[in-house]
């Protein structure tokens, strides 16, 4: 695989313009895979691609309960977060390889899939202490 690229960011609007700048080069079909701990910046980074996909960044969050949200952009993006599935048998009835159809999944707790997913972008978002992160795309 191709050396990661690695982005520093100094704030939530920084990361945002990652994963709207990401997004741009996502051709659909993409499963887009976010690891980082809780407050690394995932939702952030998924509200950039939202936008970057013309949907409404404002329309995502990080619900509750909510383990699945669709966003209707020029690009459809579908936000997925593991964090409140246990096991791997629970993500597997989500039906995740038939999700992306004709636009991109964004997976939020990617390391609680039960395999790798054909056609992904892992996205890795270090805490490097106050607003600083590091992001690394890897494809
Ligand atoms: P996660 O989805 O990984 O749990 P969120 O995106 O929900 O994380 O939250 C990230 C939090 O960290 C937000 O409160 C945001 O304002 C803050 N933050 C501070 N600096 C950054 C940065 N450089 N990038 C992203 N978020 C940042
Ligand atoms: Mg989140």
């Amino acid at each position: 695989m191709a050396n990661p690229e690695a982005f520093t960011t100094a704030s939530e609007q920084e990361t945002f313009a990652v994963g709207q700048t990401l997004a741009a080069s996502l051709a659909p079909g993409t499963f887009v895979l976010l690891h980082g701990d809780l407050g690394a910046g995932k939702t952030a980074f998924v509200r950039g691609m939202a936008a970057g996909f013309g949907a409404n960044p404002e329309d995502v969050s990080s619900p509750t309960f909510v383990l699945i949200q669709h966003y209707r952009g020029r690009v459809p993006l579908v936000h997925v977060d593991l964090y409140r599935l246990e096991t791997g048998a629970a993500v597997d009835d989500l039906g995740l390889e038939e999700m992306a159809g004709g636009g991109v999944v964004a997976i939020e707790w990617a390391e609680r899939l039960p395999r790798p997913l054909e056609g992904s972008v892992t996205v890795k978002i270090d805490d490097l202490g106050n607003d600083s992160r590091l992001i690394s795309i890897e494809r």
